[in-house]
């Protein structure tokens, strides 16, 4: 008779390789599942991981474009405040995703499914009181679209292995660069260098270069864009790859896109310049004969991932680096900024400025993205009162969706959010509510544009990447409307000496059409015939 069944399986089937297998297993517990991965997820909301801060300083040692250097001296110097104050890199702290391979030799004391381990876990990090993130997942995403309050649920994509591990990769990816992923089915006789080149472009500004482009090759439609994903995870080693040279045709194409794409001249936030991405990554898989599937997901300046492993001695922990992995970059741009009163601010003022000009903004502005956007000009449609307080006139609108502020702060970090998202609202905007101007990050369409120069308007860029440092410059914050869309509130920000670059002036030229076209021109030693 067996009191403990442990005693009973040792003593009564030791001998089947079965009973060996079963007695080896690695406990994995709750606790630490959770754990671990909450911790990760905090970590990678304030540390960038160091194969990114070297190459972003490589690229901004080598960056010869000025508009392109000052934007990447400032996503550089948030990346080493955010280290040390332990606040997000991004006011977009991202969508969660999960790679779980989970060995067979695994067991689990846990009374959650795996599923709902990791939510629990992204719940805590999310809500963490210290550092809370900001919850930018909405479910119902074709009706409603009602905000989750606490960024869950997590994409989870499992795999059973062999070994007695829990292997897990943490990412947080943010919606401006995840919004510009692109898939293709080409003729297997197509060239793969020629789609990309044709598509990098159309994702304009908006993912927030320079990053990482993750590209899938073969397989399924979904295995294309998964393999896109899993291939953005990976260190970043173009330059060990250069050193050495290519064995394969996978990094044989790598090598070809990386100085391609680069050639473009799309540069940091779209300015112009030597560095779009920092790296080309790619992993393939075998395909059927008649197709050859194509996916890029790009990463941006808040490249976001961690690595961790689950061994059974309990949760696991990841190292935090050293301030010595940051350069020490002083920001240069601001002793030859223009100064700007926004409380007195006047259109004459606004025809001065020139695309690619540094300007620091002091005074009040309001804030405003895509919900806010849509209710405003839903109610200028239906001819009914804006909210008490809320007067555009003479003002200008910021697009952003702020992280919570902690202890003495203002705000939370507070960077641009895509203008372009909010091209469809701007004409009404411009036309009905005294609007002087916009603040957001990447591109405008050409009707934008326009209408900015019909109405002798302007839009002005922050950097994107650069929210934390952005935050510094917002001295007041308080929400005008539309309290109930959280993030997503109006606010009437105070700010003093905010670093803004005028980016479609009141002629309508647009440093993005302009910047991009300048580097193509130098980089593919291509002679300049026009700056429009
Ligand atoms: S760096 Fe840009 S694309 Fe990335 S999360 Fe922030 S705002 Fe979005």
């Amino acid at each position: 008779m067996y009191s403990d069944w442990h005693e009973f399986k040792r003593d009564t089937l030791s001998l089947t390789p079965y009973i060996r297998y079963t007695e080896n297993m690695t406990i994995i517990r709750q606790d630490d599942f959770i754990a671990s991965i909450a911790d990760a997820l905090q970590y990678i909301s304030y540390y960038h991981p160091p194969d990114f801060i070297r190459a972003l300083n490589e690229a901004y040692e080598k960056e010869q474009s000025t508009a392109a250097k000052d934007a990447i001296a400032q996503i550089l110097i948030n990346s080493r405040l955010c280290a040390e104050g332990h606040r997000p890199i991004c006011q977009d702290t991202g969508i969660v995703t999960v790679f779980l391979k989970i060995g067979m030799h695994v067991e689990w004391e846990a009374a959650m499914s795996v599923e709902a381990m990791v939510n629990e876990a992204v719940h805590r990090a999310y809500t963490d009181a210290e550092n809370p993130l900001r919850s930018s997942i909405v479910s119902d995403p074709a009706g409603a679209r009602k905000n989750t309050n606490d960024n869950t649920p997590a994409v989870i994509h499992t795999e059973v292995v062999s070994g007695d591990k829990v292997d897990i990769v943490v990412a947080a990816k943010g919606a401006g660069s995840e919004n510009k992923a692109h898939f293709t089915v080409l003729n297997p006789s197509d060239d793969i260098v020629e789609w990309v080149l044709a598509t990098v472009p159309k994702m304009g500004a908006g993912w927030c270069p320079p990053g990482i482009l993750g590209i899938g090759i073969g397989g399924t439609a979904e295995k294309a864009l998964l393999m896109a994903k899993e291939a953005l995870l990976k260190p970043i080693n173009i330059h060990e790859l250069k050193t050495r040279g290519a064995k394969t045709s996978i990094e044989k194409l790598r090598l070809e896109l990386y100085k391609k794409i680069n050639t473009l001249g799309i540069g940091a936030q779209g300015l112009g310049g030597v560095t779009t991405v920092l790296d080309v990554k790619i992993r393939d898989y075998p395909t059927h004969a008649a197709s050859l599937p194509v996916a890029i997901i790009p990463n941006c300046a808040a490249t976001r991932h961690a690595h961790i492993t689950l061994d059974g001695s309990g949760p696991a922990t990841l190292t935090p680096p050293v301030l010595e992995d940051w350069p020490n970059i002083v920001w240069e741009a601001g002793a030859h900024a223009k100064k700007v009163d926004l409380d007195h601010i006047t259109k004459e003022q606004i025809e001065t400025w020139q695309p690619g000009e540094t300007l620091l903004l002091s005074g009040k502005l309001l804030t405003g993205r895509d919900t806010a956007h849509k209710r405003i000009t839903g109610l200028l449609a239906n001819d009914e009162p804006l909210p008490k307080g809320l007067d555009f006139t003479n003002r200008f609108i910021y697009y952003v969706g702020p992280v919570d502020a902690v202890r003495d702060e203002a705000v939370g970090p507070a960077g641009p959010t895509t203008a372009t998202r909010m091209d469809k609202f701007t004409d009404v905007m411009l036309e009905q509510t005294g609007l002087l101007g916009m603040i957001g990050k990447a591109e405008r369409g050409p009707d934008t544009i326009d209408s900015i120069r019909r109405h002798r308007a302007v839009y002005l860029i922050a950097t994107g990447g650069a929210a934390y440092l952005i935050s510094k410059s917002i001295r007041k914050a308080h929400i005008i409307a539309f309290k109930e869309l959280g993030m997503e509130a109006v606010y009437e920000f105070e700010v003093e000496d905010m670093p803004v670059t005028v980016a479609v002036d009141s002629r309508g030229n647009s440093i993005h059409t302009s910047g991009p076209k300048e580097w193509h021109s130098r980089l593919a030693g291509i002679p300049i015939t026009t700056a429009g």
